[in-house]
């Protein structure tokens, strides 16, 4: 699964309602992020790897 955040238009891994592979909990802005399926642009840790 994979969100994108909408604000930076970057793809990373995880799932809306929850914490993002790099750490960003998507519940505290969950008007930024949308659910998404594609390739992961983000590359920080735990998105990229
Ligand atoms: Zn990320």
């Amino acid at each position: 699964m994979t969100v994108e955040h909408t604000l930076t238009e970057e793809i990373h891994k995880g799932t809306k309602g929850g914490i993002i592979g790099c750490g960003f909990d998507t519940t505290l802005h969950s008007n930024h992020w949308v659910s998404v399926s594609a390739e992961i642009t983000c590359d920080k840790n735990g998105c990229k790897n």
